[in-house]
């Protein structure tokens, strides 16, 4: 008998996450030098890893023979300090998106509903497919969560709301006002999850680690993945009221965070010197490109994240076309927006590099 006939139906029916395509396989394919390649796909940090990170990580080089501590003693201590939490509040993860994972080994079964926006990030569905639960999708107008409309889908089977603040691939976000209206309405048996990758980029963050010390069923879920420039470690973290975190605890692998990517972690966390440079290299570059697209009279979606969603026609023409020109951009198909790309921020160097290149193509000079 075919696998495929006894396999799991929802776990067959998922349609697998597409990842920024990496720099090697555009070097190979293209034969170019992967310096010559410029990734602007995956939202990573354009000045590297902390420094700090890195030379911890070195050290803890020397001990890759020993487990890693599967309870995360200090990342999680320091990440507690640092957020006037206790220790037993803070959750690791394989990246915040085990986070997503947990929750949803947690709380989702086949009767139970998911809820997220139109646009918001894919892996909230996959997780929901993945786990035989119904994925409620609620429209996103001007590509801004609804959180009244969120709150009105909620039903008896509502388990999980995620709220990706900002969120990606739109770059946009919800305020304070909303957010508290909508954890007023916020019904017992479901679970409000904060998705704030991005926080750090913000000027004017709301405050969601208040729901998580008034105990209210919340989660906000933070990444090294981002702002610290540690995308290749895996190490994200959720921030929950104990007895959220110690479900979250039982459904995680022993050792789901590894020693290095602990070290890594527990030193990016507290250099705010990089994290500083980092968000000014941002905070230029987002306006680079606001401005860029009004001058040509791009539709674009204003960001307060790291990258910007910006309609160009053909998203995955263009998408090809900047390939075979060393840029990698983000089609926009699997988000059911064909019309449009979304860029990281870079460089300067590279933002402009990216502009000149997207304009031959955009002209017809392009290949
Ligand atoms: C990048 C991103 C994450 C972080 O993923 P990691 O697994 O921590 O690398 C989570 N949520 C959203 C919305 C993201 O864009």
């Amino acid at each position: 008998m075919a696998v495929e006939n006894f396999a799991n139906r929802f776990v067959c029916d998922l349609v697998a996450y597409e990842p920024g395509k990496p720099i090697d396989e555009t070097a190979r394919e293209l034969g170019l030098r992967p310096e010559d390649i410029i990734k602007l796909a995956s939202n990573e940090n354009p000045l590297g890893p902390s420094p700090k990170a890195k030379e911890a990580m070195r050290l803890a080089l020397e001990d890759a023979h020993i487990y890693p501590d599967g309870g995360g003693y200090r990342l999680r201590t320091a990440i507690a300090e640092k957020f006037g939490l206790g220790r037993e509040n803070v959750i690791l993860g394989n990246g915040s998106n085990e986070i997503i994972e947990l929750l949803c080994h947690s709380f989702l079964h086949p009767q139970a509903e998911l809820i997220a926006a139109e646009h918001a990030f894919v892996v909230y569905k996959l997780m929901a497919t993945l786990f035989g639960a119904k994925y409620v999708k609620v429209a996103d107008p001007g590509f801004v969560h609804d959180l009244d409309a969120m709150a009105d889908a909620i039903t008896p089977n509502t388990r999980l709301v995620f709220i990706a603040n900002p969120n990606n691939p739109t770059g946009t976000m919800v305020g304070q006002e909303a957010l508290d209206r909508f954890m007023d309405r916020l019904p017992e048996h479901a679970i409000a999850v904060f998705d704030e990758a991005y926080y750090e980029f913000l000027d004017d963050a709301p405050d969601t680690l208040k729901y998580v010390r008034e105990g209210r069923n919340a989660c906000v879920l933070r990444t090294c993945s981002k702002i610290h420039g540690l995308a290749a470690l895996r190490v994200g973290y959720g921030l929950a009221p104990k007895g959220l975190a110690d479900i979250l605890q039982k459904a995680r692998q022993p050792f789901n965070v590894n020693a290095i990517a602990q070290a890594g972690a527990l030193a990016a966390l507290t250099d705010d010197s990089h994290m500083e440079k980092t968000k000014a290299v941002n905070t230029e570059g987002l306006a680079f490109y606001h401005q860029a697209f009004r001058d040509r009279g791009l539709e674009f979606v204003p960001s307060v994240a790291n990258f910007v969603l910006v309609k160009v026609g053909d998203g995955d023409g263009l998408f090809r076309k900047m390939l075979q020109r060393g840029i990698i951009l983000r089609a926009m198909s699997s988000y059911m927006l064909p019309e449009w790309v979304r860029i990281s921020v870079g460089t300067m160097e590279q933002n402009r590099r990216c502009m000149e290149v997207m304009d031959e193509v955009l002209s017809g000079a392009g290949i």
